[in-house]
């Protein structure tokens, strides 16, 4: 049978995510299954522009589906926000004969493959790669569920020192746009409260944490706070409480890179794999200018306008769980 689609790019943009090594490996092996053969493109929209570009055969994605970060590296680049640095991106695919993109990344990796399909009239497909979860139209994005398990390894351990010393926790954990993270991990691990950004302007969660009597029955508090320059994260917390609480005995963590690394957990494996397979499938379909997603557990389709939306609704009935069982 013949596709139209000859030739696929494959990269990795912004910031890296457990489980983008799957998606590569998954990708790679759908496309070279029904003879499209694959450029990898290393460093992303960089390394389009300065033509940083392999043929990839299927042993190239050997041995990486339990390898955290990804094995085609990850850039910024400011030259592919302008009209020049995307025309040298295009003409470089065309060097190569490469005739569709697959993208793997968050947000502004989806903003820049939309303006670039529409400038070139190239198919794009956009797999979400982000730990923070704030990409519409799935449930989860690969990366997720991983930072999430590397959180909660971290606040089990702080639990241990937090409790026999009396402590009070502050723990910052990514995600200053979107609190997934931040609530999530801090049901996960038994956190007395978390402090979200989609609160940030609307109430003081300080004042309430402290006003609703957080853990009246026990001395030391685990808080998980997501990073902001609003509330100065964990440190711009904890100086206030040291000045405006001096009995607690307040400490801060900051969990930091750590999150980002590590080996994916199989339901970030399954997903990065599922959605890799669909996203050739979508390509074959001549579908184009649409993030994969998974929603109820279905692949589903999400035009990059609507994934990019910054509206992800977070579920905030989950703060009331959190309130209920940390009494
Ligand atoms: P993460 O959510 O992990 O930060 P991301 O994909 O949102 O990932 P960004 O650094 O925001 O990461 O974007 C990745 C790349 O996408 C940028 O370095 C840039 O090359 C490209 N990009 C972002 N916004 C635009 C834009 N408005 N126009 C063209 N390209 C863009």
């Amino acid at each position: 049978m013949q596709y139209k689609i000859k030739c696929i790019g494959l990269l990795t943009s912004g910031g890296d995510a457990p489980g983008m090594n799957a998606a590569i490996r998954a990708v790679t092996r759908t496309a070279i299954f029904n003879n499209i053969r694959v450029k990898a493109i290393y460093r992303g929209y960089k390394g389009l522009i300065a033509d940083e570009i392999v043929d990839f055969q299927t042993q190239h994605v050997s041995n990486i589906i339990q390898q955290g970060g990804t094995i085609l590296k990850t850039a910024r680049s400011q030259e592919f926000k302008t009209i020049e640095g995307r025309q040298k991106a295009y003409e470089n695919m065309q060097k190569h004969g490469i005739d569709a993109l697959v993208v793997i990344g968050g947000d502004g990796t989806f903003t820049g493959a939309r303006i670039f399909a529409q400038e070139f009239n190239i198919p794009i497909i956009g797999l979400p790669g982000t730990i923070d979860n704030d990409l519409c139209g799935t449930d989860s994005t690969i990366g997720y569920d991983t930072a999430l398990n590397t959180i909660i390894e971290a606040v089990d351990k702080i639990r241990d020192t937090a409790s026999s010393h009396e402590r009070l926790f502050f723990i910052e954990v990514m995600g200053r746009d979107a609190g997934f993270l931040a609530l999530n991990s801090a049901l996960a691990s038994g956190a007395e409260a978390a402090i979200v950004p989609e609160l940030e302007t609307k109430e003081d969660q300080l004042k309430s944490l402290i006003q609703n009597g957080f853990r009246k029955s026990k001395n030391s508090s685990i808080v998980i706070v997501a990073e902001s320059e609003i509330t100065g994260g964990a440190n711009g917390l904890a100086e206030r409480m040291r000045i405006e609480h001096p009995e607690y005995d307040v400490r801060v963590t900051i969990l930091g890179h750590i999150q980002r690394g590590g080996s994916p957990t199989a339901y970030d494996r399954i997903i990065a794999s599922r959605m890799g397979v669909a996203a050739i499938d979508a390509l074959m379909d001549e579908q184009r200018n649409i993030m994969i997603g998974i929603v109820n557990n279905e692949i589903v389709h999400v035009p990059f306008t609507k994934a990019i939306k910054d509206d992800k609704p977070l579920d905030q009935s989950l703060l009331g769980v959190l309130h209920v069982l940390s009494i």
